[in-house]
């Protein structure tokens, strides 16, 4: 049943009408008019029905022919979405109107999901890249492969490509399931709990360009992962599997749902529920179901499944999957252990189950090339057996490298300034796309996050401990500001000689893992980009001089 609840307005059942939700655009209790644009569109037609009209309409008569309802609505179905015009300064993404802002290229997602790659399918990235996105290509946090300067001329090919080798950007964006994160060492991990792939690829067979759930209330996130490192960040995802084991029953997931960051930050909640492996997809499916009938349509900025868990509780979200998605009771179990290490990117060398190696590596701020992937895909050919992670913090792994070839392939990717023993500036720091590409952004991203990191590491050699800085450049939350030790939240700020300029609101001491929790707002606090790297040395010196014995950055 979880998988295939009805998902047309007009066959939905009849529920129980609730004063307390009428009006919020709830199918389930009978609220099926589109309360606003972005519902109506999706009314009107399905976001995966827009890939026939590129490849018969759009990719052939080009830009001007692309419907706004398309352009600015279901393309993102297919991962595509119109780029920042160059030249557009922050101070203007607020007053512009979105046409405005639209230049002609595009941004294109790549869905990895559970970062799983192999030197076949990244040797097409990278020729992707470098054939038709000027040679962009950023590792995300959720582990996809984002291309600018996508011309829609080009996106045919570009899927063809891509699909011969079993990648897709099938619902990569948009009120849909996302790509699903997965432990980069799932499978080789030696400390692992399980192995959670089996389900990552089942629940992509049965819901990812399933028209079922293509019209959810607003974007999906979600997470599987065995590794006790917590390395896919599941306490801020719609729905997360995170590995435990059962005093009876043995390995399983832990059930979190209702995280997400964004405006409104909300930590994930626990059910209490253990769900064995083979069940895993079943659950995601009744998760999916309660959002997509339950979730509140009525304003995109309530629309997430956290506000319904919000409102609901951990005890009423069970009781309806259990009672009206799943038909049975979930099994009680226990939750999930405080990781022994800090950092959860698996970056550096380590030991396989098999005795084999896995050698993680630290671009700058995610950003590579199509000529580095490539030049990755034939390191990772000649050490390892031809498979690829990327990770939820922007890195990536080689897989199964023998023990002699490790020195090889480490001074290789070193080579390509891909860092496998870097400093915790460089290791720690994440920025999402910025004002170079997104249309939302107020200040520049990618290029401050590097050159953060490189003046870091000049003025503070000596320092080892654990750190993280996420850089947004907007209040949005793409690179999770509200779980970094710093956390940097892009906005227009006035400096010393009262002109308004780009510059950050500082938020301190969020993380993620079992002590989760969203950094404090510095009130006041704000600093000029160019001030940047003064304020973070000054804050680390801080901690440095101050910290007890065994104090970590964020305590
Ligand atoms: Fe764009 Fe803001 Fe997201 Fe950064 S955080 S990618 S600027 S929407």
């Amino acid at each position: 049943m979880a998988d295939t609840p009805s998902r047309s307005p007009a066959a939905a059942p009849a529920r129980r009408k609730s004063g307390r939700h009428r009006g919020e655009g709830q199918w389930a209790v009978g609220h099926f008019t589109p309360l606003n644009a972005n519902e109506q569109v999706k009314k009107d037609d399905d976001g995966l029905n827009v890939r026939t009209r590129i490849e018969t309409i759009y990719s052939r008569a080009g830009f001007d022919s692309i419907d706004p309802s398309d352009l600015r609505g279901r393309m993102r179905w297919w991962g595509l979405y119109t780029q920042r015009k160059p030249g557009i300064d922050g101070g203007r993404t607020a007053v512009l109107a979105p046409e405005e802002l639209d230049d002609e290229f595009f941004m294109l997602r790549v869905r990895v999901d559970g970062g799983r790659l192999t030197t076949a399918q990244l040797r097409v990235i990278g020729e992707v890249s470098q054939e038709f996105a000027r040679g962009t290509a950023d590792i995300t946090d959720r582990q996809n492969i984002q291309y600018h300067w996508i011309r829609i001329e080009d996106v045919p090919e570009i899927w063809r490509r891509l699909e011969a080798v079993g990648l897709s950007t099938t619902e990569a964006c948009g009120d849909t399931p996302r790509v699903i994160l997965g432990s980069p060492v799932a499978g080789i991990a030696e400390d692992e709990i399980l192995d959670g792939t089996p389900a990552i690829e089942e629940i992509h067979r049965r819901f990812i360009g399933n028209p079922e759930f293509s019209n959810l209330p607003r974007k999906f996130k979600s997470a599987v992962s065995g590794s006790p490192l917590l390395d896919v960040a599941h306490e801020i995802n719609d729905v997360a599997f995170v590995g435990v084991r059962h005093p009876e029953h043995g390995p399983g997931f832990d059930l979190w749902v209702g995280g997400g960051l964004s405006t409104n930050p909300r930590i994930g909640v626990r059910l209490g529920a253990w769900v064995p492996l083979e069940e895993v997809a079943d659950v995601y499916g009744a998760v999916i179901g309660v959002f997509r009938d339950y979730g509140y349509r009525r304003l995109r900025n309530r629309a997430r499944l956290k506000f319904l868990v919000a409102d609901w509780g951990a005890e009423r979200f069970r009781q309806v999957l259990e009672d009206e998605y799943l038909g049975r009771r979930l099994t009680d179990g226990p939750a999930p252990e405080q990781p022994v290490l800090r950092w959860r990117d698996h970056v550096g060398v380590h030991r396989q189950k098999d005795g084999r190696f896995y050698v993680g590596f630290a671009p700058r701020v995610g950003r590579v090339d199509g000529a580095t992937l490539t030049k990755i895909a034939e390191l990772a050919e000649q050490h390892g057996s031809g498979r690829i992670r990327t990770t939820a913090e922007q890195k990536m792994i080689v897989l199964d490298v023998p023990e002699e070839q490790v020195p090889s392939l480490v001074a290789g990717l070193e080579a390509l300034d891909l860092r496998v023993a870097p400093s915790p500036f460089r290791r720690g720091t994440m920025a999402c796309t910025g004002i170079e590409f997104c249309k939302l952004a107020i200040t520049e991203t990618k290029a401050r996050g590097a050159s953060l990191i490189d003046e870091l590491e000049r003025r503070l050699p000596e320092f080892d401990e654990p750190v993280t800085i996420n850089i947004n450049g907007c209040p949005n939350a793409c690179a999770r500001i509200q779980v970094a030790d710093i956390g940097l939240k892009g906005q227009l700020v006035t400096d010393e000689r009262g002109e308004q300029v780009e510059g950050f609101q500082v938020h301190l001491g969020g993380a993620l893992g079992l002590e989760a929790g969203f950094g404090r707002k510095v009130r006041g606090l704000k600093v000029t980009s160019a001030e940047l790297p003064d304020y973070v040395e000054r804050v680390l010196r801080r901690f440095q001089a101050e910290r007890t014995e065994g104090e970590r950055f964020a305590q």
